[in-house]
């Protein structure tokens, strides 16, 4: 990973954001996108009445649409050449064809959008070629990290009672993130400014389930099909069975099965590489295609909404990362100026990697020399850096409200907590990878029945969070460990380097190699 993950990456990644914003500004200036079939469009007449316009495509094709005004407006024709149409040109038209006055017309909400000027149209293209790429690595990438992560855990009997208490501060942690994150997101409303303006159809959002509607879901009843239908948490719940049965029938017999996951493991790693390599591209084109395609008077919300989505993320961050320092502490008993001067290292790389899994060796030699024993870190640290991802479930589930905000749901406790319950298991499907968790970002958007339509929008500002989202991941596997040495004080060696056995060696020596 260490070719793509490195600093030239986030260069190129920036490079294409800063690109896509000034090409995508250009064209929006130059070749305005004009109106699409499910705008709302607001006329206002001179005598100050106001008519909402709705556009239906028309079965006869072309830039033709039905056209249907509320309160109706007298002498619209029925079907008008409209898409595509800057609005200006639209109000002449309307005030010819009626002989009303009509001094202003707006859009006031947009769906899709379908209608573009050809070089928009190509920039699409390349995009959601890139998004299409990242959403067929999804599901490889949830069955074989999250199975190898759990296997790598060895034998049940032997490393029960460590996974055990790994599992439950991982998730536990993981947990206490989301909380703090849907609690500063229903706070902040950062995705509020934009309701309305972006409208949903055909999808209906999620709420209104029962709990045992909710609870039947995680068991899937054909897993093929949690497959082919991206149940995330089918799934996972699945994988995660049938790791543990992997575990339970012993080494020698899982052998074939997961020398078969570890090299489909290995090659979607370099499949994702790969994609990776495209990632400038295609952030360039989908950017500048998300900027392309505005409707100027929805610019200055976004731009306000986006910033406080930016915000709301960044004070969850810290928010968890004191509760970190302070359970580190309180259960570890560890002082938190000493472990941030011995993990400083690690931090700063996963702030500047982007990567857990490229900052996966920094921190195993950190906690060597925090005197933490090989035994707990050797699995402890290479399973959290692919499972345990404190600031990626926050930032998930923050992500997934704003997302409801702006598209003008009012989830219940009842989504919110599928949103919680997803964010975890998206944030341990999501790999050590820069923006892994924008990937998948898309499962938990599934889940609850949110479009993923506007997600472009946030690789715009993902750097940034990513940075810090990592710095939060890595710290609490460090936390792990430490937690994990106070509650097996008997696994502690006095010099942090004779207590790991034959298969721990070996966990960290492939974790190295990673
Ligand atoms: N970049 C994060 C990590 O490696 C994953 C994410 O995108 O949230 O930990």
């Amino acid at each position: 990973m260490d070719g793509i993950v490195n600093r030239r990456f986030g260069l190129r990644v920036l490079l294409g954001i800063v690109l896509g914003c000034v090409v995508g500004g250009a064209l929006l200036v130059g070749l305005p996108t004009g109106l699409q079939p499910d705008d709302r469009v607001e006329l206002t007449t001179a005598t100050g009445r106001t008519h909402t316009l709705t556009f239906e495509a028309s079965p006869s094709g072309g830039d033709a649409a039905r056209v249907k005004a509320e309160p109706p407006l007298n002498g619209l024709p029925p079907e008008m050449k409209a898409l595509g149409m800057p609005v200006e040109g639209f109000r002449k038209a309307v005030a010819e064809a009626t002989a009303i006055a009509i001094p202003s017309a707006r859009v006031v909400a947009r769906g899709e959008v379908s209608v573009r000027p050809w070089p928009v149209e190509v920039l699409h293209v390349a995009g959601q070629l890139f998004l299409r790429l990242l959403r067929m690595l999804v599901v490889p990438l949830l069955l074989v990290t999250v199975l190898v992560g759990i296997a790598s855990l060895g034998s049940i009997s032997r490393l029960g009672r460590l996974g055990f208490q790994a599992s439950f501060w991982m998730v536990g942690t993981m947990v206490v993130a989301v909380a703090i994150g849907l609690i500063a997101v229903n706070v902040v409303k950062p995705g509020a400014g934009l309701r309305g303006q972006w409208l949903v159809d055909g999808e209906g959002a999620a709420d209104g389930q029962s709990v045992s509607e909710l609870i039947l879901r995680v068991v899937p009843t054909n897993p093929v099909k949690a497959i082919a239908e991206l149940d995330v948490v089918g799934i996972l719940f699945f994988v995660i069975l049938l790791a543990v049965a992997l575990l339970q029938i012993g080494p020698r017999r899982a052998a074939p099965v997961l020398g078969f996951f570890q090299s489909l493991n290995d090659a979607v790693a370099v499949m994702v590489g790969w994609v990776m390599v495209l990632a400038p591209f295609g952030i360039f084109a989908l950017v500048a295609h998300t900027v392309a395609t505005q409707e100027p008077s929805f610019l200055g919300p976004l731009l306000r909404s986006l910033g406080l989505f930016a915000l709301t993320v960044t004070m969850g961050l810290a928010a968890h990362f004191a509760f970190q320092l302070a359970i580190l502490a309180i259960v570890a008993r560890v002082s938190p100026i000493r472990f941030l001067q011995r993990m400083g290292p690690a931090l700063a790389t996963a702030f500047g990697t982007n990567s857990s899994s490229a900052t996966l060796p920094v921190t195993l030699r950190c906690a060597e020399e925090m005197g933490l024993p090989r035994r707990i870190s050797a699995f402890v640290l290479p399973v959290g850096a692919t499972l345990n991802m404190d600031g990626t479930a926050l930032f998930e589930a923050v992500a997934a409200m704003f997302f409801a905000q702006a598209f003008g749901f009012d989830f219940g406790i009842g989504t919110q907590i599928l949103v919680a319950l997803t964010s975890v298991l998206a944030a341990m499907g999501a790999a050590g990878i820069p923006s892994a968790g924008l990937v998948t970002m898309v499962l938990v958007l599934s889940a609850v029945g949110l479009p993923t339509s506007k997600l472009p929008l946030l690789w715009a500002i993902d750097r940034p969070l990513d940075m810090m989202r990592t710095v939060v991941n890595v710290s609490g596997d460090a936390l792990t460990c430490c937690i994990l040495q106070r509650l097996n004080p008997d696994l502690s060696d006095p010099d942090g380097r004779d207590g790991a056995d034959g298969e721990g060696e070996a966990e960290a020596a492939k974790a190295l190699r990673d």
